[in-house]
């Protein structure tokens, strides 16, 4: 099969429209799930574990006479862990390891001071109490994503952690259900949907609510975690994968074919793109694209995903590669070069970065240690991977010495008497000392 990427150059005066045209992503907005949803969410609110049970008929063909039987309990899951292939618990086991690692390195810790009168000021950091993990059925149900979602909950001392996994026509996925077992999730629902959401977000006869809600999804789950958040907090909506590699020329070619595949293999929205100053070099990645893609099981959706959304683009230098890289702030980016250092040095915006050409991003997606869940669609300009800190609060802590709090308190009441509260103005005047 014969493939069409893009080819840019960002010598061309048109350089800077055609880039952004390549990266503009619309979210899907369709009014009739949106309505859909709403409806589903307002029927578990009402009527609880009866709607769920409703929902999981229709929509995931499971009849169950109550939502008590669609829970797996320990058991269910120790005999996945012991059904599944010893190499698969094992590299699960290692994952997962690793991935605890990292996440004890990024817990925060609460810290105080005192100022200069005595007056005690602090942080204190709290785990949230209860999380809820939506993990995807169907198609796309990854195990690899549990213990990136499970284990930093873990590490940040949430104290339960309830799972919802739609299982369509009834079909477990052991592989899920081991991955849940060794990150230490407590409960596990076979529901899924929007329906799902719905239930950790209220809570229902059986099903507990939850602080928050994490864990990628379909359109159906995806709207469901907009609309309730306020009531919960959520992780984050994430967009099509992406990936884009900086090379100098220096990786050989087909290890770079196979990096941008690893992304398109996705869906078909998904974006990958090659940025390198040596147009021969682009050259040989492209006859490797074409060489390698038929010997890929998901080749379709790998060619449909790069013509639609790759490119492969000759630019001036690294320098200005970087600069292209910081504009589009991508999920991941692999600086597939000798000296990777110093382009690190340039990047401000990227979920994860991937230093030189032995650093395939697919060792980050499974266990090198860091959480695969990162920013999509140019949100790394303001946001961060999921890490620990997604499930610890933050509380201020604020201890006045009466000593302290007489000149904090002279400050407060001007502040106040100018805002027109005298209620806080005479609440602060109560604190100040006045010498006898
Ligand atoms: P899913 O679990 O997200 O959705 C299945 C549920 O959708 C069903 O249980 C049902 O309740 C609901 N649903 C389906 N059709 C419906 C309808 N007509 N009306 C109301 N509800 C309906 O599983 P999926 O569908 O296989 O999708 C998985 C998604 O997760 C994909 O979009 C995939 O891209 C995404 N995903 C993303 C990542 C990531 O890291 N970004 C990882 C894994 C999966």
């Amino acid at each position: 099969m014969s493939i069409q990427i893009p080819r840019l150059d960002s010598r061309n005066p048109d350089f800077s429209a055609q880039l952004e045209q390549l990266l503009a992503w619309h979210e899907a907005f369709d009014d009739n799930v949106h309505r859909t949803v709403v409806e589903i969410l307002k029927s578990v609110r009402r009527e609880g574990d009866a709607a769920v049970l409703d929902y999981t008929r229709r929509f995931d063909r499971l009849e169950a006479a109550s939502v008590a039987e669609l829970e797996l309990d320990a058991a269910r899951q120790e005999l996945a862990l012991a059904t599944i292939p010893a190499e698969q618990r094992q590299a699960l086991e290692a994952a997962a390891a690793r991935i605890r690692t990292y996440a004890e390195h990024q817990k925060l810790t609460s810290w105080e001071y005192r100022d200069e009168r005595g007056n005690r000021l602090g942080q204190k950091i709290t785990p949230l109490d209860r999380v809820g993990l939506y993990v995807p059925g169907g198609k796309a149900a990854y195990p690899s994503s549990v213990l990136m979602n499970a284990i930093p909950a873990r590490v940040a001392g949430v104290g339960e952690l309830v799972m919802t996994v739609p299982t369509p026509d009834g079909e477990i996925n052991d592989l899920v259900l081991a991955a849940a077992r060794i990150a230490g999730v407590d409960r596990i629902f076979r529901i899924g949907g929007a329906q799902a959401v719905a239930a950790l977000a209220y809570g229902t006869e059986t099903i507990p609510q939850v602080n928050k809600i994490v864990g990628p999804g379909n359109i159906y789950v995806a709207t469901a975690k907009k609309l309730v958040f306020g009531q919960v907090g959520i992780d984050m909506i994430a967009g099509p994968s992406e990936i884009l590699i900086i090379a100098d020329g220096s990786t050989d070619p087909d290890w770079i074919a196979m990096d941008l595949f690893s992304q398109a293999e996705h869906d078909e929205d998904a974006q990958a793109i090659l940025l390198c100053p040596d147009p021969a070099y682009l050259d040989r990645v492209a006859a490797s694209i074409e060489k390698l893609l038929p010997t890929l099981e998901r080749r379709e959706v790998i060619a449909a995903s790069l013509q639609k959304r790759g490119a492969l683009i000759q630019v001036q230098n690294l320098q200005e590669a970087c600069a292209i890289a910081n504009r589009i702030a991508p999920e991941h980016l692999e600086l597939s070069v000798a000296e990777p250092e110093a382009l690190l040095l340039e990047i401000r915006h990227a979920g994860a970065v991937f230093m030189g050409p032995y650093t395939a991003e697919a060792l980050g997606d499974y266990c090198a240690g860091p959480n695969h869940v990162l920013p999509t669609s140019g949100t790394a300009r303001f946001s961060s991977p999921l890490g620990v800190y997604d499930f610890q609060k933050r509380t201020s802590v604020i201890e006045c010495t009466e000593d302290g709090a007489s000149p904090l308190a002279e400050t407060a009441k001007v502040l106040a008497e100018g805002e027109g509260l005298t209620a806080h103005a005479r609440s602060a005047g109560y604190r100040i000392r006045h010498e006898t």
